[in-house]
């Protein structure tokens, strides 16, 4: 089966896409490397470098390639930037995600995984988060992805279009080949490691006055290898569904930012200097997800949920390629 990888040269795209060939699949990559690296596309995968929101540019690799099923993973998905600029998050994440919905319904490809996110879910007042959970978002980001949830469950009722939402908790971590590598880089792990390595001096912790345990942001990291197993089960499972289904994805665990410090300092054996920061606007005090749908539903186990063992992935990674995709 032949599947088109929509932001196949970023961090969990390109991951998923290496376990799709991994499994059998046949795999075609589309990316217009504004965010990803030619570098992390698998080599047996075939590549188009593009654009989603052009139409013509997209149709004609429909015409060429006749995918079977989508995984649409290109997306803008950084909270504080989402909040800086709304124009350019609506524009990428439903907009172009829009354009790429049209042309699957003129291929007549109605099978797609699409990478939603624990934002969606705002500031929830009950831990862990179900999908009963009201999604009620608190940034940009989060609505930009609320929305086109509810458009893949419009496209179920009108068109008989299959889709699963993966909603992410916070992806980390590693595997052999693929690691984080973001231009300009925000997420707290490689933020952290790139302190351990002595590429920046300190990390600032966003906030410490938040209501949690010591004062900082708790959220749920996920081993982006785990991540990247959901969407395999979550692309056979297209298979026996009508409409559209979601599934939250995270490990069910909440860490902290210091307790997260802690943790890469204990894996890195260095110590990692930290100031306290202003809150950064758009940020939830604590995100963990229930995991239990996607457990019962597809049968899905995360394989490393220790902190300690994402980090070390990750840090293993980030000793090896210090530059990223570019050493
Ligand atoms: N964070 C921080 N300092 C940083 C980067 C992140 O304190 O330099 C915090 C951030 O406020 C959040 C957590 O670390 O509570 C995870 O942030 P990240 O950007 O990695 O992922 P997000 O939760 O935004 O998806």
């Amino acid at each position: 089966m032949k599947v088109l990888v929509a932001g196949g040269a970023g961090y969990i795209g390109s991951v998923c896409a290496d376990l799709l060939v991994q499994s059998g699949y046949s795999v075609v990559v589309v990316d217009n490397l504004s965010r990803g690296h030619s570098q992390a596309v698998p080599s047996s995968a075939k590549r188009y470098c593009g654009d989603i929101a052009n139409e013509s540019f997209l149709d004609q690799v429909f015409r060429l390639e006749k995918p079977a099923a989508v995984m649409h993973f290109c997306a803008l998905s950084l909270v504080g930037e989402s909040v800086a600029d709304p124009i350019t998050y609506y524009q990428n994440n439903v907009s172009a995600g829009l354009v790429l919905l049209r042309v699957m319904l003129a291929h007549n490809v109605k099978k797609l995984i699409f990478s939603s996110t624990a934002a969606i879910f705002g500031e929830p007042t009950v831990v862990p988060i179900s999908e009963n959970t009201p999604a009620s978002p608190v940034n940009p980001y989060g609505a930009s992805k609320l929305m086109f949830e509810r458009i893949l469950s419009d496209l179920g009722h009108a068109y008989g279009f299959r889709s699963v939402s993966l909603r992410y908790f916070n992806a980390a971590g590693a595997t052999e080949h693929h690691g984080e590598d973001h231009r300009p880089e925000t997420h707290l792990i490689p933020i952290i490691l790139d302190v351990a390595l002595g590429k920046r001096q300190k990390l600032t912790v966003f906030g410490n006055d938040y209501p949690t345990p010591d004062g900082s942001c708790i959220r749920d990291y996920i081993h982006v290898a785990d991540l990247a197993e959901a969407h395999i089960l979550a692309l056979e499972y297209l298979d026996r569904i009508e409409g559209a289904e979601c599934f939250n994805l995270g490990n069910g665990q909440g860490f902290s930012v210091f307790e997260v410090v802690a943790a890469a300092e204990k894996v890195t054996g260095r110590s990692i200097p930290l100031e306290i920061g202003e809150r950064r606007p758009g940020d939830p005090a604590v995100l963990v997800a229930s995991s239990a749908k996607i457990r019962n539903t597809l049968g899905w186990q995360p394989r490393h949920r220790d902190i300690h063992e994402i980090i070390e992935s990750a840090w293993r990674w980030k000793l090896e390629h210090p530059n990223g995709y570019n050493a």
